[in-house]
């Protein structure tokens, strides 16, 4: 059996939280939709929070109708079922149309399937080791772009709202592309780019415990050290997931005091699965 537990929080100050957590029966997701910086066009009318919320539940659907099908197809139709509830009215050939991160766990009975698309990372628990499948394409495009941006603009020059535009646009430019990195948004082929696979819930390497967690959340471990994956873990079983984005916010807060007008707070999920053995 599978226990599940959640938070979700939106970014001190914000009324709508792009992240996204739905349990549909035996499936368990967490979705981060882009945020749309200011003055950017997306050639949607419906934005971010409307697409992470259709898409989980076109998730939903895919899996409730394939719940033998492999994640990757179902998440692929979903994609696509999602293309058709924009309607006449978005243009979905636009560069910034709206976008989300998925992280999903589909309980098996006798094992767990998982896929991780983009930067929100599951942690599992397999006894001896602790392991944590992530995506990092996205962080190497952007590593890369920082790279090319600084040898072309040099040290000074560019004001820094300029800075941010080239860099937004640049992003988006390596959205759904190969050598880029790839995220739910109007093109279904991302899904099979998703990093995905089946564990074992018997046996000596079986899963534990799981957490799906987006960005503002595993920022507890990968940005402010705060404990290691194994005591996140331990946070979410002991606490819960509530606990956790507490703790964020709190280094986000101290964060703020060190390095005034750098950024920031990100709207926090945070998913604990426990698997009781039969
Ligand atoms: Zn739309």
């Amino acid at each position: 059996m599978m226990r599940v537990c959640s938070a979700s929080e939106p970014a001190p100050g914000r009324l709508e939280n792009e992240d996204h957590v739905f349990q549909y029966g035996d499936l368990v997701g967490v979705l981060d939709g882009a945020t749309v910086p200011d003055g950017f066009d997306t050639g949607c009318v419906h934005g971010p929070t409307w697409y992470v919320r259709q898409l989980a539940a076109r998730i939903g659907l895919a899996t409730a109708e394939r719940p033998a099908a492999a994640l990757t197809g179902n998440l692929a139709a979903a994609i696509l079922a999602v293309r058709a509830d924009h309607g006449d009215r978005c243009d979905l050939d636009h560069p910034g149309t709206p976008s989300a991160t998925v992280a999903l766990l589909r309980y098996g009975g006798d094992h767990v399937d998982y896929l991780v698309l983009c930067d929100s990372p599951l942690v599992l628990d397999l006894g001896a080791q602790i392991r944590v499948v992530s995506d990092d394409r996205l962080r190497t495009a952007m590593a890369d772009l920082r790279q090319k941006a600084l040898t072309v603009t040099g040290a000074g020059g560019v004001d820094q709202a300029t800075r941010f535009r080239r860099a937004v646009t640049l992003q988006r430019q390596q959205m759904n592309r190969t050598h880029g990195y790839w995220v739910a948004a109007a093109n279904p082929d991302a899904a099979y780019h998703a990093v995905a696979g089946t564990l074992p819930l018997r046996g000596p390497e079986r899963v534990r415990r799981a957490a799906l967690l987006t960005d503002g959340a595993s920022c507890a471990v990968e940005r402010f050290g705060l404990f290691d994956w194994r005591e996140l873990l331990d946070l979410l079983t002991d606490v819960g997931p509530a606990e956790l984005i507490r703790q964020v916010r709190l280094a986000e807060a101290n964060d703020a005091q060190r390095h005034p007008g750098f950024k920031r707070y990100d709207d926090a999920t945070a998913v604990f699965c426990g698997f009781d053995p039969e």
